[in-house]
């Protein structure tokens, strides 16, 4: 993709290639500048959307994409698991490029998806720490205050203001007594581009969630008494990016998502905390 293309373009082709995310080509520069990701969508729609009456324009999308860093986070082919886990984290990202030196070609985009994954078909090989076995309360893996969330009644500009505050991923969308009733995520988004209905953002929550296209079949949610075993299962088998933490009312307590585990997994043994700095 580049900076100056069509960027209303560039996210349909995303939607219909399948994507989540395309590096920023600079034929300028003669280098890659950064990424277009989901989130990046949902700034632009959120800065420029005045009402379902007012179309956005083109420039809109240059304009953003012009304010932007301009610097695309890579690393090298020759670089451990351990510093992709460290720079996913460090840097708060879900797309990571793996680039050629020499040719400066990106090979391949690592998620914490695929990290998890790769490290859970490989547990058999290495030795079972003990805390697998330990209740995810005692260990206090995942977010337990201060949730985003949204109401099922709030619209979905609403939403959309959510991602761009509070920089989450996903929000559990509840009802009046805090009751989880769905999940909605940066990547559900993307299909308002799909089905190109990004003009209307004033629909409420509830309608957004009945007419997602591809989505998972109810929430994924785990309890505090569940060991991180467990948890960690439920996660890698479900594919998705995070559980939501409810009690036994099913009222939302916290987000265990797969930046604490890989934190807790693999960087908290060696001493070290990328998601506080
Ligand atoms: P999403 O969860 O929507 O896929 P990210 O969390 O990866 O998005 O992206 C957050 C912000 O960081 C976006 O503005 C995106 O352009 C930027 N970004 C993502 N990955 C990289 C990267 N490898 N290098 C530079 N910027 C990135
Ligand atoms: P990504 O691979 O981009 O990180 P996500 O895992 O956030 O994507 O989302 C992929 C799909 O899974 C979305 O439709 C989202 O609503 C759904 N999803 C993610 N987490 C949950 C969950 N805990 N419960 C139910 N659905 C979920
Ligand atoms: P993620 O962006 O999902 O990889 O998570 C980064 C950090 O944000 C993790 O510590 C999560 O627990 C936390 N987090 C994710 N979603 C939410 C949310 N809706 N509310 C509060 N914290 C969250």
């Amino acid at each position: 993709m580049s900076p100056s293309g069509n960027v209303k373009r560039a996210f349909y082709a995303l939607v219909a290639n399948g994507l989540r995310a395309a590096p920023l080509w600079d034929s300028k520069l003669q280098r890659f500048v950064g990424m277009l990701t989901i989130t990046d969508f949902i700034n632009i729609l959120h800065c420029y959307y005045r009402s379902p009456m007012v179309r956005m324009t083109e420039l809109q999308y240059h304009v953003y994409l012009k304010c932007s860093d301009h610097i695309l986070i890579s690393i090298s082919p020759e670089a451990s698991l351990f510093d992709a886990i460290y720079s996913l984290l460090k840097y708060k990202i879900h797309r990571l490029p793996v680039m050629d030196p020499e040719s400066g070609n990106v090979l391949h985009i690592l998620t914490h998806k695929r990290i998890l994954k790769f490290l859970h078909i490989f547990k058999t090989k290495v030795p079972k720490p003990a805390f697998m076995g330990r209740q995810i309360q005692e260990l206090g893996i995942g977010t337990f205050r201060n949730i985003a969330t949204v109401q099922q009644t709030a619209t979905l500009y609403e939403a959309l203001a959510i991602f761009v505050e509070r920089r989450v991923s996903a929000l559990p969308v509840v009802d009046e007594q805090g009751k989880v009733v769905s999940l909605y995520s940066r990547f559900d988004v993307i299909n308002l581009a799909a089905q190109k209905s990004y003009n209307n953002l004033d629909m409420p929550m509830q309608e957004v969630i009945r007419r997602r296209s591809s989505f998972v079949e109810g929430v994924i949610k785990c309890y505090p008494y569940e060991t991180l075993e467990t948890i960690i299962d439920r996660i890698v088998n479900a594919e998705v990016h995070r559980l939501v933490l409810v009690d036994r009312a099913d009222v939302v307590k916290g987000i265990i998502s797969l930046s604490d585990l890989l934190q807790a997994m693999v960087l908290t043994p060696a001493g070290i905390d990328a998601l506080l700095s």
